[in-house]
């Protein structure tokens, strides 16, 4: 972690100060998932705790500090994430860039932050600062969050804040206006299928289609077998002239719900960006479905369905009746007139 080796971030890391005591005590990541804030955190996290003078803000590696911080476990970091049995500080890639979805459904507990408590009062062990990453900060339960707001209203000084948010409108605008603000956003398509080219990915536009244009996530799609079997099971489906929407329910029934609502919201997306004289941007593999499918549906009846796909999308989680949910779901596909 002494190094981001992710080329879009360099941007991201220039706007801030050049050297650790000077980034802000409270820092934001915020963005969607894939982008490497996670990695962002990890790094600074680093940085703020490393021992040697330097300049820039790359950890020198070799210190005690970063060499705690590498075997995960290092006394004045305080690592909280979802799924988390406790809050040791780990070091090393988090999984929460490539299934954000897995985590919607987990919290962080207030007993986590009230541990915090005491942490922030202590003296530091290794007389630098100290660090507590939460990520993502929106799964807090809401005592949580006022436990973490709390300690920045008062923040001790030696304290850092890296809260890493996927969704940053769900946290506490108290929370966020404490918090200096790094933002994420997809970087170009060239340099990032140039970064997926040299991780050894083949086809590395449509991958990065299906991870939203955020390279991790592409990278983690690329390389899932059973997603690209289950999304072909679904999409061949909807490209059928003769849709038969228990037999798409069948298929959609094996997949994650998120994943479901994802691969039909950007189906929905695509058919309507043909429609309206754009261009496919998300299943480029079945352009020319796409293209039959648009030829077809009414545009009305398209967007009824695409609010229904979206509204699934907010208990995909969690649908009572998983069933019940695909086969009204695809029920409502548009058939073509
Ligand atoms: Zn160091």
């Amino acid at each position: 972690m002494a190094d981001l080796t992710y080329p879009w971030i360099v941007a991201v890391l220039d706007k801030l100060p050049r050297s650790a005591a000077a980034l802000p005590r409270a820092l934001l990541l915020t963005g969607r998932p894939g982008l490497g804030k996670s990695a962002t955190a990890l790094f600074l996290a680093q940085s703020l705790l490393c021992e040697t003078q330097r300049e820039g803000l790359k950890p020198c590696g070799s210190c005690a500090s970063c060499l705690l911080f590498k075997v995960g476990n290092h006394p004045d970091l305080r690592m909280l994430k979802v799924g988390q049995e406790e809050e040791s500080p780990v070091s090393g890639a988090l999984d929460e860039e490539a299934s954000p979805a897995k985590k919607a459904s987990r919290q962080i507990s207030v007993e986590k932050i009230r541990m915090l408590t005491d942490f922030v009062t202590i003296t530091s062990h290794r007389g630098g600062a100290k660090v507590i990453c939460i990520v993502p900060a929106e799964a807090m339960h809401p005592s949580a969050a006022n436990a973490v707001l709390k300690i920045l209203e008062e923040p001790p000084g030696d304290t850092c804040f890296l809260l890493v948010s996927h969704q940053p409108e769900r946290l506490l605008p108290t929370i966020r206006s404490r918090c200096f603000h790094l933002a994420f956003s997809l970087p170009d398509a060239g340099p990032a299928l140039d970064w997926l080219k040299g991780q050894g990915i083949g086809q590395g536009e449509l991958a990065l289609a299906q991870g939203g244009y955020a390279p991790l996530a592409a990278l983690d799609r690329a390389g899932d077998e059973t997603f690209w079997s289950q999304r072909k099971a679904l999409l061949d489906t909807l490209a059928e002239p003769g849709f038969d929407p228990l037999r798409a329910a069948d298929h959609a029934e094996d997949i994650d719900g998120a994943v479901v609502s994802t691969l039909l919201s950007q189906w929905a997306y695509d058919v309507a960006a043909l429609k309206s004289g754009g261009a496919v941007r998300y299943h480029l593999d079945y352009a020319k479905s796409l293209k039959m499918v648009a030829g077809t549906i009414p545009i009305d009846e398209l967007m009824n369905w695409y609010d229904a796909v979206i509204q699934f999308g907010r208990v995909a989680q969690h649908p009572l009746n998983k069933r019940l949910a695909m086969e009204s779901l695809l029920s409502g596909y548009p058939t073509r007139g």
